[in-house]
Order: C-alpha cells, then structure tokens, then sequence
C-alpha cells in the first residue's frame, strides 16, 4: 500500500487516499460516446486513468476499473435538446446505431491498444443497462426529487438544493445560476431551465428508443455513469475520473442523481485530467485543428509536419501533470520524441553496464524521490525529471566517470522496469515501416547469393544459407528459373 496523496476536486485539496475497503479499489471513469475517430482529447483521460490504474496496482491493490462505453442518450449539445449523436450518424449514415456503435468502439480500442492503455476491468454500455437506470429514475421519483411531464421525467434541481448542494463539485451556486438563466420559454417542460432529463420521451423520427413507466423513450445522458458505478462498484465506491469539462453538468448531475436516490454522497475522490489544446486554442472540428489519433500515428493533416508514434503521445502527455493543460505544437511533440528515444536508449545502455567493486551512485535515493513524485498527486514530469538524473547516471557509468556495485546495478534494473515500463506504460516501437522492405531484400539477396555459389559449385555454402534461413522461419523453394519463398511466421 502507499502513502499516495491525490486531488479531490470536491475539497479542492489533496487528501490521503485512503480506499473504503482495503485491498480493493473502485474506480469509475467516464468513457468515450462512440460517434467518431478517437483524438488527442480521448486521449488524455486514457492516459491519465491508465497511470493512475497502474500505479494503484503496482501499490498492491485489487483494483476493479469501470470505464463505460456512451452508446444512447449522448445529446448534440450536451444537454436535453437535439438529436442523439449516434442516433444522427446513423441517420447521415443509413446505418443501424448499434452499426456505428461497434465501429467507432472498435477504433478508439484499437488506438487505445496502440497507445498502450490497460483494458479497463469492466467496459459497460449505456443501452445495455436500461433496466438498472429506470429503476434508478423510480427511486428518484419515490424520494421525491423528479417530476413527470408529458412521459419525460425531469431532475428537480431546485428541490434537490433544499435539502443538498447543488454545484458543489463544480463550484457553482444555484442562486447564481437561477439569476444568469433566461426565462423559459412556453414550450419547455421543465419547471426551471437547469433541470435536466432523466428519461425523455422519444419522438417519432427518434431512433432507438425503449419501453418504460412513463413512455416509449431513453435515458437522460448523465443517469447511465450513477446507475452503472453503483452497479459495479456499489452505492459508494472510492475514485470517479473524467475530463475537466465533465464536471458540469455532466459529474454535477450524477451527484446529484446518486443523493436523490440513496440519500448520500456515492462517490470519495473525484479526479478530472485538464484539457490539450492545439497552438494555444480549443480543439473543434470547426476550427480546423481537429486532429485524430490516427492522423497523428500516419502524419496525415495538414497541422502536423510529420507523423508521431502512439508512444510519442503517450510521453508527451505524461510531459505534463494531469491537472495542467497541455498545448500541443509539432515543437512539443519533436522534443517528446527526442527525450523518450534517450530514455529508451539508455535502458538498453544499463544492460551493457559492468559492475564495479565499489559504487560511486545511490540507487536508493533515486528510488525514493520517483517513489514520492508518484505518491504527490501523480506527479509524472517530476518523475520524469528523476529518470533522466537516472539517464546522466547511466550514461556517465558507461563512459566510465562513475562506478556502480552489483546491488547498485540491480535497482538501477528494477528502477527503470518498474517506472518506465510498468507505470508509465512505455514500450520500445519496432520500425515495422522498414521491416517491411527492408527483410524481403535482405533474403532475395541472399538466396541469389545462393544461385551464384551452386553454379560455382560450392554447394556446401550454398545449403549453409538455405538451412539458416529455414532454421529462422523462412520456406525456400527451388524453381527452374530461380527461387520462391515464404516466410512461415514461426
Ligand atoms: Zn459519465
């Protein structure tokens, strides 16, 4: 177990963490809604839980990860109007929702494999948890805190405020809000703008729609996260991760809806990861510096002067504290390249030290100060910054300035495994680019190299090279003109 220190954004403060039921951890993380390419913004969350899931594990604890998968009930503008995101792609597409569910699902965990992101324990989906979220909307209903209209029911924020806070993870104050919302117009169903939906009432050209109490319709975008954490993780479990720009409504409202039905607060720690810009400005399809993962990994987009590897971004994000923006330039990103190609290179280096008698470097004390940058709110550019002292280490051993004993040498191993790889998830890239042209003409050439040795005569070389290459994998065939071969991927 470790002495870790995390930022509770509901104290704004960093508290001891300390799990509800030791060894076990529950933590919840508000997954993608899979209606198009994942980018750098999927990214960062990913990354961030990622760190935070294994750095939990390696402290010894039986960590169950709940990221959920958005597939129905996702609005276009975030609240209760407009179309349903998947439900519109579908549309546009002519395809079934579920259709484009399973393929933007399928991309965002390819990148996610890419970037070498942990699967997460449980992935659960909004449209396979209708039953638990309607029983959640009775339970809100008995309790009081939501009114039905037209077979919508609506969240009563202004009642729910009565009795609780409001706002309070957010920082808001309900009478603030109430002063800065206009009126509402005649139409609306709510009893106050900033009420928000629990079930809505699908209309006719409204795709994917289910049965329920109050009418054939869907859930309201924030209930699936409170019905699905306390389906997994219980009424109250210790970790909720998300976005910055989750915290409100959507983090604010679920508080709100777990209150309302259990009558106390579900979650102890809430931890949001701050937001990547792109130059300075807010990433948005109309703007134009819209850029996928996939557009980073290839180098396709017009902003990018070159393609950076998955592991690239994952260093470049890790560069910089979850709770600090991180702008994004092709600079940034060159010099993420260059750092994580020493840090790399210099655990191939420790390999090829020698240990001395005597040791001129403390291990130790390295240990300890990776040890506490990680316990101080996860703090990766600190620990980053004790690798690389790690990395002059390293390089002035091999140069022979410094001397390291066996025992030295052996944490120096364990050091670098541990925090590079383990926690922070690093792993070397194989050029596959250059394996691709590069193995085919290495064995064309030597099996012409054959040809020219059997006309010689030497056939004794000439089977020396066929048998190295079938010993490897390679089945050479012999043809009247020349040579065939295949490689058998053993
Ligand atoms: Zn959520």
């Amino acid at each position: 177990m470790t002495d870790l220190l995390l930022y509770n954004t509901l104290s704004r403060n960093k508290e001891n963490f300390k799990p509800i039921n030791p060894p076990n951890v529950g933590l919840y993380v508000c997954g993608p809604t899979v209606y198009g390419d994942p980018h750098l913004g999927h990214a960062r969350p990913a990354i961030t839980f990622d760190i935070l899931f294994r750095y939990l594990k390696y402290s010894g604890y039986k960590v169950r990860y709940v990221r959920n998968i958005t597939d129905v009930g996702h609005l276009e503008n975030d609240a209760d109007s407009g179309e349903d995101k998947i439900g519109k792609k579908a549309r546009l597409e002519q395809l079934e929702p579920m259709e484009i569910v399973q393929y933007y699902t399928e991309r965002y965990h390819e990148s996610m494999r890419m970037l070498n992101v942990l699967s997460p324990s449980i992935e659960p989906r909004a449209s396979g948890h209708i039953i638990e979220q309607i029983k959640l909307i009775e339970d809100i209903l008995k309790n009081g805190f939501a009114y039905e209209v037209n077979g919508s029911v609506y969240f009563d924020v202004e009642k729910y405020n009565k009795k609780h806070h409001y706002g309070k993870l957010s920082g808001r104050v309900l009478e603030d809000l109430l002063a800065n919302t206009r009126d509402l117009e005649g139409q609306d169903e709510k009893k106050n703008s900033f009420d928000f939906a629990l079930w809505k009432k699908a209309s006719p050209e409204h795709i994917m729609h289910w049965p329920s109490p109050w009418s054939e319709g869907f859930p309201g975008w924030h209930l699936e996260c409170s019905a699905m954490s306390a389906k997994y993780l219980g009424d109250e479990f210790d970790i909720h991760g998300g976005g910055m720009d989750l915290q409100f409504p959507h983090h604010e409202c679920e508080i709100a809806q777990s209150t309302a039905a259990n009558g106390k607060e579900s979650v102890h720690f809430w931890v949001h990861n701050n937001m990547i810009t792109i130059n300075g400005q807010k990433m948005g399809k109309s703007l134009g510096n819209f850029i996928t993962l996939e557009e980073f990994f290839t180098g396709n987009h017009k902003l990018l002067t070159q393609a950076y590897s998955p592991m690239t971004v994952r260093f470049f994000i890790l560069q910089a504290h979850y709770r600090s923006t991180v702008d994004f330039s092709n600079e940034a990103l060159q010099s993420a390249e260059k750092g994580m190609q020493r840090l790399l290179a210099a655990v191939k280096t420790i390999e090829k030290i020698k240990a001395s008698e005597n040791s001129s470097v403390d291990i130790a004390g390295l240990e300890e100060k990776c040890r506490k940058a990680m316990n101080d709110d996860l703090n990766t550019p600190i620990l980053m910054a004790h690798l690389f002292e790690g990395v002059r280490i390293i390089n002035c051993i091999s140069e022979n300035k410094e001397t390291i004993d066996k025992e030295n040498l052996k944490k120096l191993k364990t050091l670098f495994n541990v925090y590079v790889f383990e926690i922070l998830g690093l792993k070397e890239e194989k050029e596959n680019s250059n394996n691709d042209t590069l193995v085919p003409g290495l064995v064309n050439m030597l099996l012409e190299t054959r040809i020219k040795l059997k006309a010689m005569k030497d056939y004794q070389s000439a089977d020396q090279i066929r048998d190295e290459l079938q010993k490897i994998g390679f089945i050479i065939k012999d043809k009247k003109d020349g040579f065939d071969w295949e490689f058998s991927g053993k």
